[in-house]
């Protein structure tokens, strides 16, 4: 069985109101593949969660960028798992470095969120990813290896799981992978899947990269064996986002 193309849009935190239906727009009225063929999730920010839903066309899915790590209560500014579904959102993307980085969040944190996410039912986009100084101290293996454990540790069933490999020094940096830069971690991820969590999540788990992907390094990096596709940031608000989306065709 193929894995099928996974196509995230990550839109952080921008936005206004008509800024999120213009992109909107602009998504549905393109022209891509089917469903069949490629999965294409779009992740606004909580705010907007509800309008893209109402308006975003029935083929493309809809992600929160986060949620809370256990049930909802007593836990100011933060969403729940149980509100996502609630709302009709099926995914959620989670241990995106910028939170790791920004707002500490640890690697068992970001594996306990994956398991409670995924308990509730919701479909979780887990990041991992090696900061330049990690790359270049020859340690990126390492790193993604202690972040996926972590979640692995929490986690028995993936098949509600695509694995982001996003390094964070191609994130919003315009300095993406070469191809063989992320074929080689995808390669030694999906090695690391088929000894820590078995033959069957190893070639069945989507891993998608991210990290300064546009419009015109997406069809390299999508020919690579093991990129089963990509989390975009800053290209997944413009009309570029479409030419990834059919990237793998
Ligand atoms: P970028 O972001 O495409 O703007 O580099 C990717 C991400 O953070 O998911």
């Amino acid at each position: 069985m193929g894995r099928k193309f996974f196509v995230g849009g990550n839109w952080k935190c921008n936005g206004t109101s008509d800024e999120v239906k213009k992109i909107v727009t602009l998504l549905n009225e393109a022209e891509v593949p089917s469903e069949d063929d490629v999965e294409v999730v779009v992740s606004p920010p909580f705010v907007f969660l509800r309008m893209v839903k109402s308006l975003l066309r029935p083929d493309f899915s809809i992600a929160a960028q986060n949620c809370w790590v256990r049930k909802g209560g007593a836990f100011t500014g933060e969403v729940s798992a149980e509100m996502l579904v609630n709302l009709g959102i099926p995914w959620v993307i989670l241990g995106h470095s910028e939170r790791r980085l920004l707002l500490n969040e640890s690697n068992e944190f970001v594996g306990d969120k994956v398991a409670y996410a995924l308990s509730q039912g919701l479909k979780v986009i887990a990041c991992v990813g090696e900061t330049l100084e990690q790359r270049e101290s020859g340690s990126t293996m390492a790193v993604v290896a202690v972040q996926t454990k972590a979640i692995a540790e929490r986690v028995l069933n993936w098949s509600n799981i695509v694995l982001a490999y996003e390094p964070v020094w191609a994130i919003g940096t315009g300095k993406v992978a070469t191809p063989a830069q992320a074929q080689e971690v995808h390669y030694e991820l999906r090695k690391w899947l088929h000894e820590n969590a078995g033959a069957e999540v190893a070639a069945t788990t989507r891993i998608i990269y991210g990290g300064s992907v546009n419009g015109a390094n997406c069809k390299e990096l999508a020919a690579k064996p093991d990129v089963d596709g990509f989390l975009v940031g800053g290209a997944s608000l413009k009309p570029e986002f479409i030419d990834i989306i059919k990237s793998s065709t």
